[in-house]
């Protein structure tokens, strides 16, 4: 990313969007190679410099120690990122190592943990009532059409982790998938997934689609700290 930071212009409407797995030994290991997130931290000081937009965007897995979790983002904070991106690790039939996804109520106890009583400086570049369904304090269904996914092959479906295929517009996506088969309980492989691409976007229509959800919003946004 540093060496190609030259090829773009800084805009508002272009942000960088950087893998962060946790701190250093977190995240070095969760990518599997020594050294990576000093590398990451020097490529966005060098865009945060330059005026770019930085975010971060974290998975956070089974092993996911709180404690930890809550200094990595004082450390994203103080380097001065835009806002994070947080998401539980889906349990998908075909990753290698099923041990460590977490299942549904696991996802529900660990993020209540690390986002109990948010520090007053932490900015999350997502709803916050999706982080309130990532707490287990409000349950959605998914839309897996609200944050589609395209690629060189076309327009995945239905979501960007599974693999059903793939349309060829965007309007074939929409009208060709049969939505109604996927969700928390409509199909096998949706079972444990709470990932921000089905389900930020019906916390999001929650927010704007019914005075519940957006007084919810206003409360969450406007007090955090007693979630
Ligand atoms: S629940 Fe939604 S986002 Fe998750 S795998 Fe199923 S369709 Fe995709």
């Amino acid at each position: 990313m540093e060496k190609k930071l030259r090829k773009y212009t800084p805009s508002k409407y272009f942000t960088f969007s950087v893998h962060m797995d946790g701190l250093k030994t977190e995240h070095d290991l969760a990518v599997c190679r020594d050294g990576v997130y000093e590398v990451a931290i020097k490529a966005i000081q060098a865009a945060l410099k330059r005026g770019f937009r930085v975010t971060t965007n974290t998975t956070l897995f089974d092993d996911a120690e709180p404690e930890q979790v809550r200094k990595f983002f004082d450390a994203m904070m103080e380097l001065g990122v835009e806002g994070m991106m947080i998401s539980p690790g889906y349990s998908y039939a075909k990753a290698p190592d099923q041990k460590n996804f977490l299942k549904r109520n696991r996802t529900t106890e660990l993020f209540s943990r690390i986002l109990h009583r948010p520090r007053k400086g932490w900015r999350f570049n997502q709803s916050p009532l999706f982080l309130d369904f990532l707490m287990g304090k409000v349950d959605y269904q998914c839309t897996p059409w609200g944050n589609p996914t395209y690629n060189i092959f076309g327009w995945q479906k239905p979501c960007y982790l599974l693999q059903e295929g793939y349309a060829s517009t965007f309007r074939e996506l929409l009208e060709d998938t049969k939505w109604e088969n996927y969700g928390h309980g409509r199909h096998e492989k949706c079972a444990d997934c709470m990932v921000h691409c089905g389900y930020e976007a019906s916390a999001v229509d929650d927010t704007f689609s019914s005075w519940r959800g957006f007084s919810r919003t206003v409360k969450a946004t406007l007090a955090p700290s007693v979630r």
